[in-house]
């Protein structure tokens, strides 16, 4: 068996773009490139979004792409025991403590506490409504995780903090100063994002997470984390971010730019190879790619440099008609 693991996450909640083709893509090449296993884990906690429609949208993305993976798919929401599981393993050792505090009430407090300096100021766009420490409870019944359906957050260390990234090298910023004490466990009775991820990732011993560079922070966070469940760090690959022609992330709004939607105007999954090909620097825009292709060229090397020159991945108007017409 692979003892190199990396895993493709997926959150169901709509149609994949663009931007996830480029992500999964590079995943997927690095993967069968050097031998390593892939799982597939479709990340659906968020009930009140995700929907069997985009589950199975991100299933059919992924085959229409050319990407597979090893064994069988995982629902995240079907292992909330191993999340409760980790959640008692944190609160045994005082890390976590009810939080009933209301937004408001939470907002009102950090106006009050001190602001991230902007070495410490996470990425544009990655609003976090920071959880101050003076809001923890006295020692006593709080530091417990008895009711499943109350927030519980996680006493955050304070102090910089820094992880190695295999493309953007060191990453160093203080959690607490961002976060404040995170989100771990909702009162919807599930896991929050940081949390699950962390613990659904050492289950499943994935020693290589590649993804966007939009999660990079929240890496150093997920080390904090890792640690105190006692488990070992992964390697981290944050790629660029694929972006529309005005420089803007691809997001729900740029439904035209799904790979059904491309699909549905006569995109071919060849051409979305090509395209990743042409963002790796590795070939020009012009005929189809074949995923063996795909392999051998998204090396880590070709990414490293388009993180050093700080290239964009913009999808043009030209790009998208190529794509969906051939040249
Ligand atoms: N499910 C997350 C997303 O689609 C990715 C989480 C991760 O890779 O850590 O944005």
């Amino acid at each position: 068996m692979a003892t190199t693991v990396t895993r493709l996450a997926p959150s169901p909640t709509g149609h994949l773009h663009l931007g996830h083709a480029w992500s999964f893509l590079c995943t997927w090449a690095l993967a069968r490139a050097h031998g390593w296993s892939i799982r597939l884990r479709l990340e659906d906690l968020d009930a009140s979004r995700a929907s069997a429609d985009a589950r199975l949208d991100a299933l059919w993305c992924l085959q229409w792409l050319g990407v597979d993976w090893d064994g069988d798919p995982e629902l995240q929401s079907e292992h909330v025991d191993r999340h409760q599981r980790a959640m008692q393993g944190l609160a045994a050792r005082g890390l976590v403590f009810e939080a009933p505090h209301s937004r408001a009430q939470v907002r009102a407090a950090s106006e009050h506490a001190a602001e991230p300096n902007e070495a410490n100021a996470p990425n544009e766009g990655d609003a976090v409504l920071r959880f101050p420490p003076s809001l923890r409870p006295p020692p006593g019944d709080s530091w417990s995780f008895q009711n499943t359906a109350c927030n519980h957050r996680f006493a955050c260390p304070a102090g910089p903090r820094t992880i190695q990234d295999q493309l953007h090298g060191d990453r160093t910023l203080d959690p607490s100063l961002v976060w404040g004490d995170p989100l771990v466990w909702m009162k919807s009775g599930v896991p929050s994002y940081q949390l699950a991820v962390v613990v659904d990732d050492l289950a499943a011993g994935v020693t290589d997470v590649v993804r966007g560079e939009d999660l990079l922070d929240s890496a150093v966070l997920q080390s904090v984390l890792i640690d105190a469940l006692g488990g070992a760090c992964p390697r981290w690959w944050h790629l660029p971010l694929v972006v529309d022609e005005h420089g803007r992330r691809l997001a729900k709004r740029h439904d035209a730019l799904s790979l059904r939607s491309l699909a549905a105007a006569g995109a071919t999954p060849g051409r979305v190879r090509r395209l990743v090909l042409h963002w790796c620097g590795a070939a020009e825009l012009g005929g189809e790619s074949s995923p063996a292709e795909l392999a051998s060229a998204v090396a880590p090397d070709a990414l490293r440099s388009l993180v050093a020159t700080e290239a964009r991945l913009r999808v043009t108007p030209d790009i998208v008609h190529w794509l969906c017409h051939g040249p």
